[in-house]
């Protein structure tokens, strides 16, 4: 018997009135061949990038529960007209916020952390005979009771959980390219699409800026087992599935080249070179919740110098992290310096394990491409290198083309809806 499906449609799919219908069509599609489906909504199109102006508009540092409370409206909108276009397809569809949907989460506003998913109201829906529509990226704080939000490009997680917490089949994320691909189709148009990829791989791309899936719902789908198939609301094509390490088949040496063009540096110059600095320095960005990438400490050439700590996070966190450090000044460092136009490249691979070379390779891929490095880090499966920002699409293209990972060109649809990138 068909079992339960968690389909879950990103902002460009739900981004007008035709797309609503179009996707309304696909979710009534799967109940007729027999499934119990609960529909994840994103916010139409832009909506999410222009609410985050509206508040912008009115405050230089807005409330972030009135945040959360403003951010939440866009999935609901799309989860209202969703229902209603399945109304009129003859089923049953009823819509529920993320607190409605028993979503609980931390107390963590604009990027709070999904704790339980208490699903009996979805349940209770669905033996009724519902087609459920969660709002996507959002819950409720299990203390305060306040609206959350998860953080951009949250509606991925907030589909796995609801798979997860539902044992459904299968999440399907379906979005505006055919799946996962060896680099961004927009910026690559020859990239390979991935037919399965590990988890671990999966998480090294997200958290390197391949935004097709949001890295708290990869971490979440392989801690709680839930299988991702990330595929075309345009088209019937399979995409790609993201398995379990024991499930794939023996790894190529490199699998994908990601980027992200939302960096911003911080320099930290006259830390005293003695234990706690970094432990107070950190402390306090992790205080404000603040996530840090990259970093890099070079100790004093000469005894009793001062060392000098450098960092990344991405740049919308930049004004709390100032803030956060602000109060450290003459303390923990003497002066603190930032740079918003920064990017990053990443080359991820499974294969690279076992194979040395690959970082010397990178290296000169990007010196003959005369792109200058200015961080640099590893793990045991990928090579990250922070640049310039305006240098990021040209390092990409050469990575891919030096480490041979072209496929087919990829048709895009259309897309004058697309949100901006969410990683
Ligand atoms: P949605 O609104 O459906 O959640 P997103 O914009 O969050 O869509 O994610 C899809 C986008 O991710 C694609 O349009 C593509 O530009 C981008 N992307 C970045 N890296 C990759 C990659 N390696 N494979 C596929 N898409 C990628
Ligand atoms: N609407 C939110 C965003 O734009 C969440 C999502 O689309 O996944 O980030
Ligand atoms: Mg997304």
């Amino acid at each position: 018997m068909p079992g339960l499906i968690v389909m879950k449609f990103g902002g460009t799919s739900v981004a007008d009135a035709e797309r609503i219908k179009r996707a309304a069509g696909r979710i009534v599609e799967k109940r007729e061949a027999g499934h119990q489906v609960v529909a994840v909504l994103s916010a139409r199109g832009k909506t999410t990038d222009e609410l985050i102006t509206m508040a912008e508009e009115v405050s230089a540092a807005p409330d972030p529960r009135e945040m959360d409370m403003l951010l939440s409206t866009g999935e609901r909108i799309s989860c209202a007209l969703c229902a209603m276009a399945i109304n009129d397809l003859g089923h049953r569809a009823i819509s529920l916020t993320g607190s409605q949907a028993g979503i609980v989460t931390d107390e963590s506003h604009t990027k709070a952390l999904i704790l339980d998913v208490r699903a009996e109201r979805i349940r209770g829906a669905l033996e009724e005979d519902n087609i459920v529509l969660v709002a996507g990226f959002q819950g409720v704080s299990r203390d305060a009771r306040n609206v959350t939000t998860l953080g951009r490009g949250g509606s991925d997680t907030s589909a796995v959980a609801v798979a997860a917490a539902l044992g459904a089949e299968v999440c399907e994320i379906y979005t505006d390219v055919a799946g996962v691909y060896s680099a961004d189709p927009r910026i690559v148009p020859n990239a390979r699409k991935l037919e399965t990829v590990s988890f671990e791989e999966m998480l090294e791309m997200a958290a390197s800026g391949a935004g097709v899936l949001q890295l708290r719902s990869v971490e979440y789908a392989r801690n709680h087992g839930v299988r991702i198939h990330c595929r075309s609301s345009f088209s019937e094509e399979p995409g790609t599935v993201v398995l379990a390490e024991g499930e794939t088949m023996e790894q190529p040496l490199i699998t994908a080249v990601t980027h992200s063009d939302r960096e911003a540096r911080v320099t930290l110059t006259g830390v005293p070179d003695a234990p706690g600095a970094a432990a107070r320095i950190f402390g306090a960005l992790a205080q404000a919740n603040v996530n840090v990438d990259m970093i890099v400490q070079n100790e004093p050439a000469s005894g009793g110098g001062q060392a000098e700590i450098s960092f990344t996070v991405p740049r919308e966190d930049l004004r709390v992290a100032r803030a956060a450090l602000e109060p450290l000044v003459g303390e923990a460092f003497a002066e603190l310096s930032s740079y918003e136009e920064m990017g990053k490249v990443s080359i991820v691979g499974a294969g690279m394990r076992s194979h040395p070379g690959v970082a010397a390779k990178v290296f000169s891929v990007l010196a003959r491409e005369g792109v200058n490095i200015d961080m640099i880090s590893t793990s045991p499966i990928k090579i990250s290198c922070v640049i310039d920002r305006d240098r990021v699409e040209q390092a990409v293209r050469a990575l891919h083309s030096a480490f041979e990972l072209s496929g087919e060109d990829t048709i895009l649809v259309e897309d004058t809806f697309r949100a901006s990138p969410t990683s």
